[in-house]
């Protein structure tokens, strides 16, 4: 095809639609300086918000409608964001428009400009020479806010706006009058905190990282928990201010935010930071993002989607807890952040740090085969004794509700010391199965594959799949029998249990139904750390990264259910969040202990587990994926269909297996279309095809070819998505 339309500047832009292109418009004064801007463009009879990712002088379109507004006032996207975009794109072949969005705060999707709130004020050249007793003595509101300046040069929003209830219209009013403007936090290098005196293995990790230079490297920091690592983070972050640049540091969960900022705006008093995550309202969330566009938050804490966050002067970037399954985003564009953060790194050659106590096999393999830095923590800073890790035989001691006499034992004596138990078991409600003694009968989902879980505080049932929850049946619905048992336990039942042995007791309990509403899991670890708990019972919630200090006894209610599972990551998941909880005990002054009831104690999961030696659980991990031929040995790409009847989506999977082993001619294997995990959730029949292979290039232009032919071919009764490094299966 001729171009149609030459020698006219052209922007390429991107739009939130599920197509795998730019389009193209007119846009005759725009430059390059436009580049990751916002604009408004006319597409399908109305008017959408896009960004400028490319300009051209040639389109292929045969005519071309113009572009709108730009919004030059609004911050753009910096080429290095654009070209993270691109390739998040293509690596995960998803529409790149929707990528492009996603890298934007909400606020900025949007065709209206974005304006952000002010972070602080500062007083102009006008204001300066203001003095405040020039000031009627009767507005005293003005009086008050011009005399804070006095003291400090910046002063934040919320601070200026706490003075009092007038005080917004009184900082209208000076703006108005040009005596104070908005202003970004002033950069502060200095870190103003006397950081600790870091232990001998600390100094060796820090200097063995900056001896490694300012370019790319990536770096495993493999430390056991409360061996220090956030301390290392924080001696090479004070090396990245004293330059004047800025960090990125990426945590798991929104939850662990708070406890991360309160330890690094301890440290670095004055420092400017930004914290952004999902749950914050769409203005502050906008606000932030802008403080780190524009180079003024020099600190950049965030949940998976801060990966995408624009930093000019970006020169360090930290991935905690690394191999935590919440940096997979599991949905629509399902993206690794830590494997997105590595790229990143690389192409903005700065060093990467990923830290963990359990790391990921990927990032564990990376460093032994040395592509990786690998530095290490062996021992705790503030205790040097790991916990001790005993198990107790389930088929040897009857564990009566859940709770085994030895258990009960060790359980009794911390509550005589006056010392915290946190008993973990990861699964809510009061048990996952109602089922009739006579009939055989279990209540489970209408729409899901999946058993009602029995909730005893709310009195119903409810699928934890689709949310669909009804009234507990007063008798069999099958056969009349008058009462129907619960078999299994979740938190609630352990908690009931815990109730009846331990009278008197305070027990707290903490899972998402416990903690659902917003700032309660923040004022539950208030109350456990002033000691006003004796006995938490929980979920993984409380098994990541918090500091415990009063906690010296944690309980494994029962590790079974995972032990067996089919998903090959399950050892490796399962060893993790083992090693987690167990961190929790006895971190500050009293030696912790961990008890694990199973009834499989001959496992070797649990040898490692004891001797707290990671390394050698993963080699024998590695040897046994290298042998299966498992990740991180092979890549793999997971084709994931849903329809409301089986047969449709079989026959659709069929087909795509066909296709792809046509394509593959032997050098990607396919494997045979299977039901999902979930065969069926909220109504829809689940199916899954794997295809994997060695070489990442030769999966990535197969799975290029291979969905070009499935998007051709119209299917559309099935829904269709593709994963690339599933993690869940
Ligand atoms: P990790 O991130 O590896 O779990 P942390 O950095 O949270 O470990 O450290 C655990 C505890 O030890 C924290 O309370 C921390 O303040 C303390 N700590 C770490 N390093 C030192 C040190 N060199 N001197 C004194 N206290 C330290
Ligand atoms: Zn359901």
């Amino acid at each position: 095809m001729t171009a149609s339309t030459s020698n006219r500047q052209i922007a390429r832009v991107a739009l939130d639609i599920p197509a795998h292109q730019l389009f193209d418009y007119r846009a005759d004064d725009a430059s390059a300086a436009d580049i990751g801007a916002r604009v408004e463009v006319p597409f399908r009879n109305k008017r959408a918000a896009a960004v400028i990712v490319e300009l051209a002088s040639a389109s292929d379109a045969a005519s071309l409608k113009s572009i709108g507004r730009v919004f030059r006032d609004s911050p753009r996207l910096s080429e290095e964001t654009l070209s993270l975009t691109r390739f998040c794109a293509s690596y995960y072949h998803h529409p790149i428009g929707q990528v492009v969005m996603l890298a934007l705060p909400p606020l900025m999707r949007r065709s209206f400009p974005a304006l952000s709130k002010p972070a602080g004020y500062s007083l102009t050249a006008a204001g300066r020479a203001l003095s405040v007793s020039a000031i009627n003595p009767r507005q005293l509101v003005k009086r008050r806010v011009l005399a804070q300046f006095q003291a400090k040069d910046w002063i934040p929003s919320e601070e200026l706006l706490a003075i009092s209830r007038r005080a917004r219209t009184v900082v209208q009013e000076l703006l108005d009058a040009s005596l104070i403007q908005a202003s970004d936090p002033p950069a502060v290098a200095a870190t103003d905190a006397q950081p600790p005196k870091l232990n001998a293995e600390q100094w060796q990790a820090v200097e063995q990282i900056q001896r490694g230079g300012a370019g790319f490297q990536p770096w495993l920091l493999q430390g056991v928990t409360g061996s220090g690592k956030t301390e290392v983070y924080l001696a090479l972050i004070a090396d990245v201010l004293k330059r004047g640049d800025q960090a990125l540091i990426l945590v798991p969960e929104i939850n662990l935010t708070p406890q991360l900022v309160a330890r690094i705006t301890g440290r670095f008093v004055s420092v400017p930071f930004a914290v952004l995550h999902s749950a914050m309202s769409p203005a502050d969330r906008l606000r932030n993002w802008v403080l780190a566009q524009r180079g003024a938050a020099r600190i950049v804490i965030g949940t998976r989607l801060a990966v995408f966050t624009p930093m000019p002067s970006l020169s360090l970037i930290v991935v905690d807890e690394e191999h935590d399954s919440s940096y997979k985003q599991q949905d629509a564009l399902r993206y690794s952040a830590r494997d997105l953060a590595v790229y990143r790194a690389k192409a903005r050659r700065c060093p990467i740090i990923l830290g963990s106590a359990t790391p990921s096999l990927e990032s564990y393999n990376q460093a032994r085969r040395k592509s990786y830095g690998w530095a290490h923590l062996t021992r705790r800073a503030m205790n040097a004794l790991l916990p001790e890790v005993s198990l107790v035989d389930l088929t040897r001691e009857h564990a009566t509700d859940g709770i085994s006499p030895t258990v009960a034992r060790a359980l009794a004596q911390r509550l005589q010391e006056r010392e915290q138990s946190l008993v973990f078991i990861n699964r809510r409600g009061f048990a996952p199965v109602l089922w009739c003694g006579n009939c055989g009968r279990t209540e489970h989902c209408q729409r899901c594959s999946a058993n009602l879980v029995l909730h005893a505080r709310t009195r119903v049932l409810r699928c934890h799949h689709c949310g669909h929850s009804r009234t507990i049946p007063a008798a069999c619905e099958t056969c009349g029998m008058p009462e129907m048992l619960p078999l299994g336990r979740g938190t609630e039942r352990i908690e009931q249990a815990l109730f009846a042995h331990f009278a008197g007791a305070r027990i707290l309990r903490i899972d998402r139904d416990t903690t659902k509403r917003r700032g309660s899991w923040d004022k539950m670890l208030q109350s456990i750390k002033s000691g006003e708990a004796d006995i938490l019972v929980g979920t993984q919630i409380v098994a990541k990264g918090h500091d415990f200090p009063g906690l010296t006894l944690v309980v494994v209610a029962d590790a079974d259910q995972a032990l067996h599972a089919s998903d090959f990551r399950a050892s490796e998941k399962l060893f993790a969040q083992l090693m987690q909880v167990a961190g929790r005990a006895g971190r500050a002054s009293a030696p912790g202990t961990v008890i694990i009831q199973t009834r499989f104690p001959q496992h070797p999961l649990f040898a490692a587990l004891r001797t707290h030696d990671y390394s050698a659980f993963a080699d024998a991990q590695l040897e046994e994926r290298r042998r299966a031929r498992f990740p991180p040995f092979v890549y793999q790409a997971l084709l994931r269909a849903e329809a409301h009847e089986r047969a449709v989506v079989f026959a659709f999977l069929d087909r795509a297996a066909r296709h792809a082993r046509a394509l593959s001619n032997g050098g990607v294997d396919v494997y045979d279309p299977v039901p999902g995990t979930m065969s069926r959730v909220a109504g829809k029949e689940r199916g899954q095809l794997l295809v994997q292979c060695s070489s990442r290039p030769t999966l990535h232009v197969f799975l290029e070819r291979w969905l070009q032919e499935l998007r051709a071919a119209k299917s559309s009764r099935t829904r269709w998505s593709l994963d690339v490094d599933p993690t869940e299966f």
